[in-house]
């Protein structure tokens, strides 16, 4: 078993605490790690680095094309070293390796499009109001950006805050998940290999109430970007808002699929199955509500719960494989929480309901792809993330009814509707409260269109051209000529 230590300031450094938390291997339920468990010194290690990187350090004195070459660089040793990150992340959250190397490879193009959008960034020449001055803009970074990530797509999440800071000229400190700390180790060796100086990234890892919290509210951290549950992102807009400093938080959900009466039913189905079983419901778009026009129950439900009753669970690295086991205890027992709610709230089980043994015998937490009917908007599990592989389906009659319910839960951060009327589609579009809708189609993300939440889903977006302006700040200058 290896013990990993931060990386800062381009080396491999060991905590302050002397201290090592075990990190354990979901399918196995063996540790197969141990990850420093670090303190608020190791912060200010990694702080004091990416703060010297930023202002006299090499990085401080590249050129923009100079910092997308980087990038391009790095986006070329992530693909090659795909099979071996995607492995660590596997060990670590026991997702599918099927899905996590595509996720991986896919990195190097949202490090590529912000290469491409490094050189682009310019300031403006400005009308003015006073006669003999000129005034221009000048876009520069923010300086260090904190990353905080969660456990489902670790380097994924990370890419999508690191590629744009960067592009920007800001440095980073991440806090990986302490259930997934390994692969942005390694993540941050390879992008030293690729050329990037000492103190451009830095990971330290640990806890998220000691090292997140300790780096949420150091006072040298110019923005936090914060991916995970709404507890931790509540705390972490708390905190940057002591500060007054800027946040991206990108939070849970409970998305809805609505499906009419004209839709493509059979597309419909496979859309709505693989909206919620993918990862195992482990995803923050799942799709966890099946809207279904009444008319369409007794045709559809009969269907997705056979599709459902096909889905492979066992050891994620078998190509056989399209559900690994649910990634830790505490996650398991939330589902299993929610799974009693709905039941005690008087939702129909329609399948799956329960814990089912490893299908190779071992020790690992595994539960049934899950699907509830009858339920009402105002039950527990149509309004609490279960993140896990549980479907609520909710009855509705009209278009009207339909957009009440997609909007009755504090979240909103996808949505799919499948139907073939253009009209239903646009007002239901533009009616939902969702940062991203999906029509006949669900869960496309890419690194061209923003991503996020409205209402609890969060604040901010990820993804897209203009959002690398998330990464800097304007200042004006005025000529008195
Ligand atoms: P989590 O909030 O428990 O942890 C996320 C990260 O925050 C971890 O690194 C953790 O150590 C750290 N952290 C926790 N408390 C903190 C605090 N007080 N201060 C600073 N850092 C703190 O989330 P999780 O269980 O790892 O991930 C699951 C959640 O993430 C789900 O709610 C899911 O919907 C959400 N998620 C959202 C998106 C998105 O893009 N909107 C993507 C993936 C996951």
């Amino acid at each position: 078993m290896q013990d990993y230590t931060n990386f800062i300031d381009g080396a491999r450094l060991a905590p302050t605490t002397g201290q090592y938390l075990e990190t354990e291997n979901p399918y196995t339920t063996k540790t197969w790690a141990r990850i420093a468990r670090s303190g608020p010194e190791d912060v200010d290690r990694a702080v004091a680095a990416a703060k010297a990187a930023f202002t006299t350090g090499a990085w401080s004195r590249l050129t923009a094309p100079q910092r997308g070459a980087l990038l391009r660089r790095f986006a070329e040793l992530i693909v090659e070293n795909a099979e071996e990150l995607a492995r660590i992340e596997v060990t670590d959250n026991g997702k599918p390796l099927s899905e996590m190397l595509p996720q991986v490879k896919k990195i190097a193009d949202w490090l590529i499009y912000y290469a491409g959008l490094a050189d682009k960034i310019a300031g403006a020449t400005l009308a003015t109001d006073k006669p003999g001055f000129m005034a221009h803009t000048l876009k520069e970074p923010l300086g260090i950006i904190a990353m905080i990530t969660p456990w489902n797509s670790p380097l994924m999440l990370l890419t999508w805050k690191l590629a744009p800071a960067l592009a920007a000229g800001n440095v980073a400190v991440v806090k990986p998940s302490e259930y997934t700390s390994v692969s942005a180790l390694r993540y941050a060796e390879l992008a030293s290999e690729a050329g990037f100086p000492p103190g451009v990234i830095n990971v330290v890892t640990g806890l998220g109430q000691e090292v997140g919290t300790a780096l949420t509210a150091h006072p040298d951290v110019a923005k936090v970007a914060f991916t995970g549950g709404g507890a931790g992102g509540r705390a972490v807009y708390r905190a940057a808002s002591d500060r007054l400093v800027p946040v991206t938080l990108e939070l849970g959900g409970k998305s809805p699929n609505i499906v009419f009466e004209d839709a493509d039913i059979d597309m419909a189905i496979k859309g709505i199955v693989s909206g919620i079983f993918a990862s195992g419901g482990q995803s923050c778009v799942a799709g966890s509500r099946a809207l279904i026009q009444r008319p369409l129950l007794d045709k559809m439900l009969p269907r997705m719960a056979q599709l459902a009753g096909k889905i492979r669970l066992g050891d994620p690295m078998s190509p056989e494989t399209d559900i690994g086991p649910v990634a830790t205890r505490p996650q398991f027992e939330r589902i299993q929480q929610c799974i009693a709610w709905a039941k005690e709230d008087g939702a129909t089980l329609l399948c799956g309901g329960a814990p089912v043994p490893d299908p190779a015998g071992g020790p690992a937490l595994f539960v049934a792809p899950t699907i509830f009917t009858d339920v009402r908007s105002n039950m527990r599990i149509a309004q609490e993330e279960v993140f896990g592989p549980v479907l609520s389906v909710i009855p509705f009659d009209t278009e009207e009814e339909a957009l009440e319910i997609a909007n009755d839960t504090p979240f909103g951060l996808g949505a799919g509707i499948w139907t073939r009327d253009l009209r239903r589609a646009m007002v239901l579009s533009r009616g939902i409260k969702a940062g991203t809708v999906w029509v006949n189609a669900y869960k496309g993300v890419s690194q061209t269109a923003p991503f996020g939440g409205f209402k609890e889903s969060g604040i901010g977006r990820e993804g897209g051209a203009a959002m690398i302006d998330a990464y800097l700040q304007t200042k004006t200058v005025w000529l008195n000529l």
